[in-house]
């Protein structure tokens, strides 16, 4: 089977890059990391100094509540569990039902996904202080922070009137001040304040502009061969007339590679025709491995998506690796 390589020094240097705005951060790595391996990723952030992680469930942050001193959990589900684990508030009814002591608040400033309104706030906080919960953070979430004129500013100037307000109600309650977070990758240099945490995942794996690729992916050859006036692979789809050497290697789309139905530029090569579900063909004689992508930001290139949807895809049954 092919391998995923996760280089460690370039996760460092982004983590490092986004030190710089703000060193305080809520790392996310839901979704296995971003596919890149939520245990290998864990390992490393907690080896570089991150306290405090993001997941998508519970079953995540039970693999790794081990590495951490706080996790917040974007969608829980209502029981009771470990001192470590925050929950994400997603609604107010969520809140009226929830048990677990330790959350964080969402509001909804502009994204309409997940969250209670600002005009919920009051009744919230009341809930939180008759229920005696923690509050431990509030945050929200940008809809349009990587476009130039979005909403990016309306949202970050509702959050703070939030901020101020919540502030206010903790100190005339004597509750702990939360921490507050909004920034994801791409509002991390866009705000004129980041609040007290930041709150990245794709630049911490270098799926965005401006930060270094965390994983490559590494085929092995199965065999290779010579064609001449014929074609290679389901239908026939790449054909050549003239003699060419032809290389298979060990991935298709059952590993999460996106189908494609003619061709696809690799690293050092072009992979041809339809792409097999174990397998793909490439062009030219290669005798043990083939990078099919070190940077996605380049792969990404050949299909109609983006960055995070390859990462998240590629199969957790591929074995990682981390290099220096
Ligand atoms: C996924 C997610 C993030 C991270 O977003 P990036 O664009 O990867 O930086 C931050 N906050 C929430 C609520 C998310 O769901």
């Amino acid at each position: 089977m092919a391998t995923i390589y996760i280089n460690k020094s370039n996760l460092f240097s982004n983590l490092s890059k986004i030190s710089s705005i703000n060193p305080n951060i809520l790392a996310v790595i839901k979704d296995n990391a971003y596919g890149h391996g939520i245990v290998t990723i864990s390992k490393l952030l907690k080896e570089y100094g991150i306290k405090k992680v993001c997941v998508r469930n519970n079953n995540e942050a039970e693999i790794i509540k081990g590495f951490f001193e706080e996790i917040l959990v974007f969608n829980p589900q209502t029981n009771r569990n470990a001192l470590n684990i925050s929950y994400a508030i997603n609604s107010l009814s969520q809140l009226k039902k929830n048990r677990h002591p330790y959350i964080h608040l969402k509001i909804n400033t502009g994204m309409n996904r997940n969250g209670i309104e600002i005009d919920e706030v009051d009744e919230a906080l009341e809930i939180i202080l008759k229920k005696g919960f923690e509050l431990r953070g509030v945050f929200s979430h940008f809809c349009c922070s990587e476009e130039e004129n979005c909403d990016t500013f309306i949202q970050y100037q509702k959050f703070k009137q939030v901020k101020e307000k919540i502030e206010h109600f903790c100190k005339i309650n004597t509750l702990k001040r939360p921490y507050f977070h909004i920034a994801n990758s791409t509002a991390l240099t866009k705000l004129p304040d980041t609040f007290d945490y930041v709150r990245p995942g794709i630049a911490i794996y270098g799926g965005i502009e401006g930060y270094e690729p965390v994983m490559s992916l590494v085929a092995n050859v199965v065999s290779s061969r010579e064609i001449e006036n014929d074609g290679v692979g389901y239908n026939k789809k790449f054909f050549s007339k003239e003699k060419v050497k032809i290389t298979t290697i060990d991935v298709g789309y059952a590993d999460g590679i996106p189908y494609f139905k003619n061709g696809c530029k690799l690293k050092d090569t072009e992979a041809i025709g339809k792409i097999s579900m174990d397998y793909m063909s490439v062009l030219g004689e290669f005798k043990k491995e083939v990078i099919v992508f070190d940077d996605v930001k380049e792969f990404v290139k050949n299909f109609d998506t983006i960055t995070y949807d390859i990462l998240v895809k590629i199969s957790p049954r591929i074995k990682r690796i981390v290099t220096k």
